[in-house]
């Protein structure tokens, strides 16, 4: 069998030392299976004879040097964004308090034989440098997907988060963010890409948005969060309307030229389609909710005297806004009893 590793010699982007490093050749292997949020479950090996490894593992370079630790593909080539730069700048300034925390990690990878345990242990010093940059240069998008892939580690391995009990606990006073299981760090991925799609040039681009918000979607039933998930896409709802709204007045005036009348056209068709999509989400969402409320539903609206008692009694047991609608228009609202014999 041969090895599915070799060694390169890479500098360092923040210390700029060349050291060894062993990576697995991309050419390999390949993603064979995916679940719904991106998480490889099966990968395919292009060739038999080769000895097969768990990719993930080896994702990450650490510098034995400063221990600056990055994606391989980040590693590799010079920092060439303004947030990569001042990443590699705040990593150099670092505070002891925050290099001793490094340190700590640091000292428990093995980097000769990779685990999952060392793997995290990788990704939380990455997840570290890049969160310590001053909020105005933060790489949201970086740290969302470190998140992500740090979930993606416990939930391969359940027996880390015993490992972990006990180096999490330790750190969570210095460190609060710190995942220490699978659905802390979906928690944190959700902020920090919902915060992404905002303010990062990745996402507008119109696919790259789509597929970020389905993702969001999609880490919110995985936490069973359908109130999270649906209060999220009502606010891409609404905001989608805004922008429908913008481009139906360019459309509209008379005085807007017929090169860009035509622009808003299409951007028209665009958005209309996506809060289309968006609807169909949150009906979905809002379904699931009434079932789920069912016990609470039901009692009150067999119990009310009228459509406004029943209302109002369902919107304070905190039942969401969209849910109420959907009763309504459902027909399932009490009618007022008619009262005879008054006139
Ligand atoms: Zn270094």
């Amino acid at each position: 069998m041969k090895s599915p590793f070799f060694q390169k010699t890479i500098s360092c982007p923040a210390c700029g030392e060349p050291a060894s490093h062993t990576l697995l050749s991309s050419a390999l292997y390949y993603s064979a299976e995916k679940e719904s949020d991106g998480h490889t479950s099966r990968y395919g090996w292009r060739k038999t004879d080769v000895k097969k490894t768990h990719p993930p593992l080896y994702s990450l370079i650490s510098c034995p040097l400063c221990m600056f630790t990055d994606l391989v593909g980040d590693y590799t080539k010079a920092p060439n964004t303004s947030k990569s730069r001042a990443t590699i700048k705040n990593y150099k300034n670092m505070l002891p308090s925050e290099q001793k925390i490094i340190r700590f990690i640091y000292s428990l990878i093995h980097l000769e034989r990779r685990s999952h345990a060392d793997a995290l242990a990788q990704h939380l010093i990455a997840l570290f440098i890049y969160e310590q940059t001053p909020e105005e240069d933060q790489d949201i998008r970086k740290i969302a997907r470190l998140f992500l892939r740090i979930a993606w580690i416990y939930r391969e391995k359940d027996d880390l988060d015993q490992y972990l009990a006990n180096f999490t606990k330790k750190l969570k006073n210095h460190w609060f963010l710190i995942p220490s299981n699978e659905n802390d760090a979906l928690n944190s991925a959700i902020i920090f890409f919902t915060k992404a799609v905002d303010i990062d040039p990745f996402y507008q681009d119109n696919r790259n948005y789509i597929n970020a918000l389905k993702l969001i979607g999609d880490l919110y039933m995985r936490l069973n969060d359908l109130d999270g998930a649906l209060t999220f896409f009502e606010q891409v709802k609404h905001r989608s309307l805004a922008e429908k709204r913008k481009f139906e007045l360019i459309y509209r005036d008379k005085l807007t030229e017929e090169s860009m009348r035509a622009k808003s056209r299409v951007e028209l068709m665009r958005i209309s389609g996506f809060i289309r999509d968006v609807e169909g989400i949150c009906d979905d969402l809002v379904d699931q909710l009434n079932v789920r409320d069912a016990h609470i539903i039901n009692p009150i609206l067999a119990g009310a005297t009228g459509p406004e008692e029943a209302l109002k009694r369902l919107s304070a047991q905190g039942l969401h806004e969209a849910q109420l609608r959907r009763l309504e228009r459902g027909g399932r609202l009490p009618q007022t009893k008619k009262r005879f014999g008054l006139f």
